[in-house]
């Protein structure tokens, strides 16, 4: 319903050379996958084009290297590694990705075979979307598909360039996660309670806004709160705060009343005297900050707030951690929080990468409905905007 594009079901892949774009951009460690959630997400499609006998050409960008040829620290090797492993497939990797030897690796490809090519941003053309780069990987494919649904926001070469040479459809994480960040908005369950932390509120305020379109309840946490404690007039010590955004968080509380979305603020916070590791945490009512303390954390009572908040949901939809979960000691307010969606049978859908980072570190994620793997891509679509690279794919 969601998804209006044309999926590798629609395509007659038997035979055929399918060109599909993965975001392989795993983290890495002395050349090994330490994560390998990206991987794994892209085997169903993968899965699904082998045995219809296709010859499958995976191509992905890893890291930020130069542009300027090969980095052998960005390379997709460990990634092609890592898919062989899980799958037990014979994956093949070619250390080219433009070249002469990438091409005779894609004519060496018999029905069934997978190869992997060398990152696609070992070329600067590829972050240019040059149409040079589109050429040849289109050259590689009777088909393209894309299921990189971490870089489909991105107009780069790799992602939206082949469709204007050749037939492109969506993988199936593509369309899954598409559907599932659409649709959450368009037709909730209700009640809907949306989570928003993270530290800025000027990085959020599309989700904010979008958010305040559809929830119920808007429940904000992390070190934006304070920007909107400032609106209300109160006094936020040393706490994170952005004074230019002020004014546009008061319109938003404004704006969230005129529509009858109520509102969850911190009622308590977990404070510190400077911001470390080693920090140790103090619990304050939320118009009781002193002036050399900063604010790091949702307090013991606003958990309490929260968590019933998300009881009472059938539609949770979570983006931005709760406070600084990377210290154990703020990590607190954003585990309760996941622990209460954790704990609930409702439809719970988490987007962004630190919160998806916070899950994870609580061992919590088979738990939660959705789990998004592409960060920036999954605000853009909650911000309600299109994605460059499902824009290009054939309409359905
Ligand atoms: P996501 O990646 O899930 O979209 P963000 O990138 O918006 O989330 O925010 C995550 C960051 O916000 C984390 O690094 C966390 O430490 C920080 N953060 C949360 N609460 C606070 C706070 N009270 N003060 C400073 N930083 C905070
Ligand atoms: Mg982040």
């Amino acid at each position: 319903m969601a998804f209006t594009k044309k999926t590798v079901r629609d395509a007659d892949v038997a035979g055929k050379r399918v060109l599909m774009r993965v975001d392989f951009n795993v983290p890495l460690k002395d050349g090994v996958v330490t994560d390998d959630t990206r991987v794994r997400a892209a085997i169903p499609t993968i899965e699904y084009l082998k045995d219809k006998g296709a010859k499958i050409i995976l191509m992905s960008h890893l890291g930020r290297p130069k542009g300027d040829g090969p980095e052998p620290q960005f390379s997709l090797k460990p990634a092609a590694d890592k898919l062989a492993e899980i799958t037990g497939y014979d994956v093949k990797f070619v250390d080219d990705t433009y070249g002469e030897k990438a091409k005779a690796a894609v004519d060496a490809l018999a029905d069934g075979e997978i190869l992997v090519l060398e990152n696609v941003r070992f070329d600067k053309r590829e972050k240019k979307n040059d149409p040079e780069i589109a050429k040849i990987l289109a050259s590689y494919g009777d088909i393209f598909v894309l299921d990189a649904f971490g870089t489909a926001h991105r107009a780069q070469g790799s992602v939206v360039g082949p469709a204007a040479y050749l037939p492109a459809y969506a993988g199936f994480l593509l369309e899954k996660e598409v559907d599932t960040l659409t649709s959450i908005f368009a037709e909730p369950e209700r009640p809907f309670v949306a989570i928003v932390g993270g530290s800025k509120v000027s990085s959020k305020i599309g989700v904010l806004d979008h958010l305040i379109d559809s929830a119920d309840t808007l429940i904000i946490g992390g070190g934006m709160a304070y920007t909107f404690f400032l609106a209300q007039g109160m006094s936020v010590g040393l706490s994170l705060k952005e004074e230019d955004w002020v004014e546009r968080a008061g319109e938003m509380l404004k704006k969230a009343e005129e529509k009858g979305v109520k509102i969850l603020l911190p009622i308590d916070n977990r404070v510190a005297d400077h911001f470390g590791e080693d920090a140790v945490p103090e619990v304050v009512s939320s118009d009781a900050i002193p002036d050399d303390r900063e604010g790091m954390d949702i307090g013991p009572e606003t958990e309490k707030l929260y968590a019933d908040a998300v009881k009472a949901a059938k539609t949770v939809f979570w983006n931005g951690p709760m406070g600084v979960f990377e210290f154990d000691n703020f990590a607190h307010g954003t585990e309760a929080v996941a622990r209460a969606i954790a704990d609930s049978d409702c439809t719970s859908i988490i987007g962004g990468g630190d919160s998806v980072a916070a899950i994870n570190k609580f061992g919590l994620a088979d738990k939660m409905s959705w789990i998004s793997t592409g960060g920036g891509a999954s605000m853009e679509l909650v911000e309600g905007k299109a994605l460059p690279g499902v824009e290009a794919l054939l309409d359905a």
